[in-house]
Formats: C-alpha cells, sequence, structure tokens
C-alpha cells in the first residue's frame, strides 16, 4: 500500500483516529503549482460532530461554503489554515427562539451571537413575527450579515392583523383570512407556526383556532412552537394543550423555553416532562427548548398586567387604569403575580432591562421605583409602581423567580434543546437578560465542566443536530462531508459567560474562530469583515 493510496483510505474515515500520517513531500508539491485544492483547513481539532457521539481527533478541509473532508490528518495546503490546537471543534450553534429582527439592521453582524459561537438565529418567536412574511424576508436577505437568519410566522401577529387585539372568536370568513396568511408565511420559507399564547392577542385565542393553523403550516412542512398560555399554576395544563396543538393540526409541536414560574410551583417540570414523555410515546412529537437561567425576561406589560386589562390596545389599557374601579382590579391580579408568580413574591424580583420613556429605569428593581415614589417597597406598592411605570410608556423586565433544580432536570431531558430567546444587542445599550450574550458559553462552562448536568457531547448536540432535525435543515447541525461550513472552536476549559444580570454587556469567553458558511467571521479577538450569512428557508418551499 502506498501513502498516496494511505492518504486516500484516511479520508474515507471520519470514525475515531490516532494514527498520525506524515505528508508525502512528492504528494504536495504536485498540488504546490496548482491552486490550493481547499479554501480552509481547520487542523489538530477535537471534533464533536454535533450527533452526541465522542469527540475524535481529525482536520476538517473546506471549499466554498461546504465541509469537503474531514481526516485524521490533511496534508495538502489550503488557502488559509486554522490551527486548533487541541481545542474542540463543533457545528456552529442554531438558536431556534430568538428575537433577532429588529437590531439584526442595526447590528448585522450579530457580534454577541457569534461570539457564543451562534451561526444560525430563528426569529419570529412566541406569536410575533412580521405579517406578511415576504417583504421582510427579502430584506433580510439584502442585508449583509455575519449570521444566518430564519423565521417563523407568528400567531398572534396573524390574528391582529385580522382581528386586533379583541377577545372574540373569528368569523369563519376571519378564520379564512388568518389561514391564508398562515400559508403565504409558509410559501415565502416560514419554519412553522409559533403561537404566544400567554400575550395579547394570543391569550384571546381558543385552541380550536389555533389547531386550524398549525394544521396549515404542518400542511407546508412546518412544526409548532409556543410560548406556553402559563408558565406557573397553569403550566400543567399548557404543556397539554401544547401536546394537544402538535396531535390534532398533525405537526411537530415544542414547548419553548421550558420553565417552571413561582415558588409554590417549584418542581412541577417532574410532571411535565412525563406529560412530554408520555406523548411520545404516544407517537405525538413534542420536545422543548431552554436557555439556562433562573430568571427570565420579556415585556412589562405583559408579565405584570393581566391579559384583560390590555384587550383593544394601550389607550384602553390606559382608560381601564385610569378608571378606580378596574384600577383596583388590576392592582389585585398584579399582587398577585408579584407574591406567586413572576415576583416570586418581592418586588425586588422585578428588575426594568430598559424603558423607553426613560433610560435611567434600567437596572432598578420595583422596591427601587416604589421607594422612588416615596413608597415602602411592599408588594401592594410593588403593583402600585409597576401600574405606574405601565403608564409612563414600554419597557422590558426581567423577573427571578425559577429553580435550580427544575432548570437542571429540563437540561438533562433528551428531547430539550438550548435555545436563548435572546435579541441581537446593541453593545451598552440598556440592562438587558444576559442570556443574548451568554446562554450557550453558560450551558459549557457551568452546565457541563462545573456541575456535571450533562455531558460536552449532549450540550453540543441540544445546540446543533437537534435544533437542525427539528427544523428539518438537512444540511447543518452536524459536522460531516457535504454539510455546509458552520463552525465554532472553543476551549472546554476556558468557555465561560461573562454576562451578568448586573453586567450584561459582556462577551463570552474561550471561543477562538466562528465560521459561517466556509468565511471566518470572528477570529477569537475581534470580527471580520466578512458577510457570508443567509436567509434560511424552511417547510416545502
Ligand atoms: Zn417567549
Amino acid at each position: 500500500m502506498t501513502k498516496h493510496t494511505i492518504v486516500a483510505l484516511a479520508g474515507l474515515l471520519v470514525a475515531s483516529q490516532t494514527v498520525r500520517l506524515k505528508p508525502d513531500p512528492t504528494y504536495t508539491q504536485a498540488f504546490a503549482q496548482a491552486p490550493a485544492p481547499y479554501d480552509l483547513i481547520v487542523r489538530n481539532g477535537r471534533i464533536v460532530d454535533g450527533t452526541g457521539s465522542p469527540w475524535y481527533r481529525a482536520d476538517v478541509a473546506i471549499r466554498g461554503d461546504a465541509i469537503v473532508r474531514i481526516a485524521p490528518a490533511i496534508a495538502e495546503p489550503a488557502a488559509r489554515v486554522i490551527d486548533a490546537g487541541g481545542q474542540i471543534v463543533a457545528p456552529g450553534f442554531i438558536d431556534i427562539h430568538n428575537h433577532a429582527r429588529e437590531n439584526i439592521f442595526a447590528l448585522p453582524s450579530a457580534d454577541n451571537y457569534i461570539r457564543q459561537g451562534v451561526t444560525t438565529l430563528i426569529e419570529g418567536p412566541d406569536g410575533g413575527s412580521p405579517v406578511p412574511l415576504a417583504p421582510f424576508l427579502a430584506k433580510l436577505d439584502a442585508l449583509q450579515k455575519s449570521i444566518n437568519v430564519g423565521t417563523f410566522i407568528g400567531q398572534g401577529s396573524v390574528r391582529e392583523a385580522v382581528l386586533g387585539t379583541v377577545n372574540r372568536r373569528p368569523t369563519p370568513a376571519e378564520l379564512n383570512r388568518m389561514r391564508g396568511i398562515v400559508e403565504d408565511g409558509m410559501k415565502a420559507g416560514a419554519f412553522g407556526l409559533s403561537t404566544g399564547l400567554f400575550y395579547v392577542p394570543g391569550a384571546f385565542t381558543p385552541i380550536e383556532e389555533v389547531i386550524e393553523l398549525a394544521k396549515v403550516a404542518g400542511r407546508h412542512g412546518g412544526i409548532h412552537i409556543s410560548h406556553m398560555r402559563d408558565e406557573a399554576f397553569g403550566v400543567l395544563d399548557s404543556v397539554r394543550e401544547t401536546i394537544r396543538i402538535g396531535e390534532e393540526g398533525g405537526l411537530p409541536t415544542q414547548v419553548t423555553h421550558h420553565k417552571i414560574v413561582g415558588p409554590r410551583n417549584y418542581g412541577k417540570s417532574v410532571e411535565t416532562l412525563k406529560l412530554i414523555d408520555d406523548a411520545r410515546t404516544r407517537g405525538v412529537d413534542a420536545t422543548s427548548d431552554q436557555y439556562p437561567y433562573t430568571a427570565s425576561s420579556n415585556a412589562f406589560v405583559a408579565s405584570m398586567m393581566p391579559a384583560w386589562a390590555q384587550e383593544g390596545g394601550r389607550q384602553q389599557m390606559l382608560g381601564r387604569l385610569k378608571n378606580p374601579a378596574t384600577r383596583k382590579e388590576i392592582a389585585s391580579e398584579t399582587v398577585r403575580i408579584i407574591r406567586e408568580e413572576r415576583g416570586g413574591g418581592d418586588p425586588k424580583n422585578v428588575f426594568l432591562a430598559h424603558c423607553d420613556f426613560d433610560a435611567a429605569m434600567a437596572g432598578k428593581n420595583l422596591a427601587d421605583v416604589a421607594r422612588l415614589r416615596g413608597m415602602e417597597p411592599t408588594i401592594e406598592n410593588g403593583a402600585e409602581a409597576a401600574m405606574w411605570i405601565v403608564e409612563q410608556g414600554s419597557c422590558q423586565g426581567v423577573y427571578h423567580a425559577m429553580s435550580e433544580p427544575d432548570l437542571e432536570r429540563v437540561m438533562r431531558h433528551p428531547a430539550t434543546m438550548i435555545a436563548s430567546d435572546g435579541w441581537v444587542q446593541i453593545f451598552g445599550e440598556g440592562v438587558p437578560h444576559p442570556r443574548s450574550y451568554g446562554t450557550f458559553p453558560r450551558v459549557l462552562g457551568v452546565y457541563v465542566r462545573e456541575r456535571n448536568t450533562i455531558t460536552l457531547e449532549e450540550a453540543i448536540r441540544k445546540m446543533t443536530s437537534f435544533p437542525a432535525q427539528r427544523l428539518r435543515l438537512p444540511d447543518r447541525g452536524v459536522l460531516r462531508q457535504g454539510m455546509k461550513a458552520d463552525l465554532t472552536i472553543f476551549d472546554p476549559a476556558r468557555v465561560r459567560d461573562m454576562a451578568t444580570f448586573e453586567k450584561p454587556h459582556q462577551y463570552a469567553e474561550g471561543f477562538s474562530s466562528v465560521i459561517v458558511n466556509g468565511q471566518l467571521v470572528f477570529d477569537g479577538k475581534a470580527m471580520t469583515a466578512a458577510r457570508p450569512g443567509r436567509v434560511l428557508y424552511g417547510g416545502s418551499r
């Protein structure tokens, strides 16, 4: 057997190999005259391929936007060589729940995501998306960006386009119009239907209506992903509802950012995960995703005001807050939310991330705001402060009301993937939830390295091949010949999230290279000028 044959055979082997082949000088010279056969080679990596299989040593060769060879040692020259130096080489992470659409146009390099190894963002979560979707996707396609972006179509936005934010059932004609918008969205390239039944107007939607729209998304190859109606006292019924949408809608269904809210509900993840297991046993393709923090974040008004108070839009809500009788009713529900749900029993647990009416509100909690208003920081005064904030304008809030045991239990479950639920962040702006900067490295640093909650290979699977399989992305999420070259290289001993609730604007550490569609977008120190990101299209488009 000649060395040539050995080199050729080595190319066929992608299994664990420790044999080091010396380059044959004549073989190398023959190529030296010709243009380099590869655009990029990543050498000396420990490959975690995304499937959950144990790591192995290999080189990865890239031509254009694709992985063209993985072998124990690739000797041929390349236009560019990255020495991974024994670090982990993994598929780029795929974030299946992301709010990229506002800031991606302001910051198309999406630094906070690229710098935590994420190469694909999926937009349109929680029932909210542009409607119609096609012009948005065209605008996104024209944008020069560092990262790949795809989207769901949002049920709440579809309903709002047809019915506004009223609490009533649609007429048959209105339901048909909603079906048509979902169908157009799927044809434009959505990955499925997202719902946000917690939010207005999703909260006014009967499940039968959701199922009718889910059927349309399913027919076009999409999935259903839900921010559930209730993640606190009603969490079990909400998981049942999410499963039923998949079962009767005839499509895969996902509980997004699965969490258990409120101290009295802690521990219920035992039952929610059993509901998911039981559904899977009887053939319903139900899954979940999660971010690794015990605080949540969303629009302040949605979390602190009851849905009925928001019906009909902001002006009507402000009218209800002015009327002493309805204000009292709202206050008593907000007190309950602070005592038992997102407030975790104390107004100190509810923070403002940023407010459009006053930048100085960022980072303050409801107890601080009550004091600023000259009140003792009781739960009742926290509710008064919350109503005052809602009257001033719009804020994003952060709520500390989840438990570590639930978080780790959900993470260990094989049907849970990792997703950030974050935003493309303008560095230094506001005090956002740290998940936008730290979700993926926090899993790798805290939950893999420090706590051994899951293995490194399992964590990577939850960030790569699992979301790719869920989205039916055939050519991403696994490091294998022929796949698109989205790669993340990091040091497993150093990888960590730096963003905290107090100081969230801090990039992750431990990532040395991030490659999107074959091009280096982050070199370990800085973003490069490359903008190889693409729009990814889902469904049967
Ligand atoms: Zn959500």
